[in-house]
C-alpha cells in the first residue's frame, strides 16, 4: 500500500485531502509561501518553490515518494506544468484534484475574458466601480485605468499597494456568504465584478449576489494546464491514493 504521498496544495481540496490521510500514510503538503498564515494543515508541512519540474523531480526521489497529488488552484498554471513534467521524469504516479468551473445560471451576465489584459480593456464598458476578487496578484494592470474606482479584496496585501482615493482594500479570507457579499456590493456602490473561475462553494456567494442585483461579471478564464489523470471530488483522490494502481497504469492513463 501507498506510505508516501505529496499533496502539491495551497487550497481547501488540499487541506481536505491531507485530513482524510494523515492517519493512515505519509502526508507531506507541499504550499508555495504566498499566504502569511496559512490555515493549519494535518501531517507535515513543506513550504516554498522546488527550483522548477527539475527541483521537484529530484525532491520526488529523494523522498521516496510514490504518490503525488497536484492539489494546487486551477489559476496556478506553472505548478500543473511542473509537476507533470516532474512525475514524468521521477516515473511517480500523478493525480489532479480540479474543481468545475462554475456554471451559469439564468440572470447571470458573465463576460469572458481569455487573459488578464483584455479584461482590463474590457472593464470600463461593463461598470464604473468594480469589485476586485482576482486574489490580489495583477493588480497593477488595473492601476492605469481612469474612471473605474476599485475595491480590492484579497488574503494578503498585495504587492502592488496603492495610496488612491478611488482604490480601497479589503483584507478578508473566504468562504463568504450571500448576505455579507450582497451588503458589500451595496456599501461599496460596486456595479460589476470582477473574478477568476475558481470553481468550488467558498466564494461562489459573489456570483449570485453579482445575479441577485443584476450585475455584470467580468470573469477571468482559466490557464492551460497540461492534461493529466483528474478527478474533481477528494473523496476519489482519496480513493486514487489508497489504491495499489500500477504506476504503469496511471503513466497509461496520463498519456490519453
Ligand atoms: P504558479 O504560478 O503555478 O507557481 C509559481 C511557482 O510557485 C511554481 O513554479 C513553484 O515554484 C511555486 N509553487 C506554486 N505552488 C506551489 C506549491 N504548492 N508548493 C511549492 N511551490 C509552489 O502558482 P501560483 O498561482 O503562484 O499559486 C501559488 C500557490 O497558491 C499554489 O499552491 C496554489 O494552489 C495557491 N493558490 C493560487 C491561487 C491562484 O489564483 N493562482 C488561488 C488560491 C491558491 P518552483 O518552480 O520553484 O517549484
Amino acid at each position: 500500500m501507498t506510505k508516501r504521498v505529496l499533496i502539491l496544495g495551497g487550497t481547501g481540496e488540499a487541506r481536505r485531502l491531507a485530513g482524510l490521510l494523515a492517519d493512515r500514510v505519509e502526508v507531506t503538503t507541499s504550499l508555495a509561501g504566498r499566504t502569511a498564515n496559512p490555515a493549519r494543515l494535518p501531517g507535515v508541512v513543506r513550504t516554498g518553490g522546488f527550483g522548477g519540474a527539475d527541483g521537484l523531480a529530484k525532491y520526488l526521489a529523494a523522498h521516496r515518494i510514490e504518490k503525488l497529488v497536484d492539489a494546487t488552484h486551477p489559476y496556478a498554471a506553472r505548478m500543473g506544468s511542473n509537476a507533470v513534467d516532474a512525475a514524468r521524469r521521477a516515473k511517480t504516479p500523478l493525480l489532479r484534484v480540479e474543481r468545475p468551473p462554475w456554471i451559469a445560471e439564468p440572470g447571470d451576465d458573465w463576460r469572458r475574458f481569455k487573459t488578464l489584459d483584455a479584461l482590463v480593456a474590457g472593464l470600463p464598458s461593463l461598470g464604473s466601480h468594480a469589485l476586485i476578487t482576482l486574489g490580489g496578484a495583477d493588480l497593477e494592470k488595473f492601476l492605469a485605468l481612469n474612471g473605474v474606482a476599485l475595491t480590492v479584496r484579497a488574503i494578503d496585501p498585495p504587492p502592488a499597494v496603492v495610496e488612491r482615493s478611488d482604490i480601497t482594500l479589503i483584507l478578508e479570507r473566504g468562504p463568504f456568504d450571500l448576505d455579507g457579499e450582497l451588503a458589500l456590493l451595496s456599501a461599496r456602490g460596486i456595479d460589476v465584478l470582477v473574478t477568476r473561475d475558481s470553481g468550488g462553494a467558498a466564494t461562489s456567494a459573489k456570483l449570485v449576489a453579482a445575479r441577485t442585483k443584476g450585475l455584470p461579471v467580468a470573469m477571468l478564464a482559466r490557464p492551460a494546464r497540461p492534461r493529466v489523470n483528474s478527478v474533481a471530488e477528494v473523496a476519489d483522490a482519496v480513493r486514487w491514493v489508497l489504491s495499489d494502481e500500477k504506476p504503469e497504469e496511471d503513466q497509461e492513463h496520463d498519456k490519453r
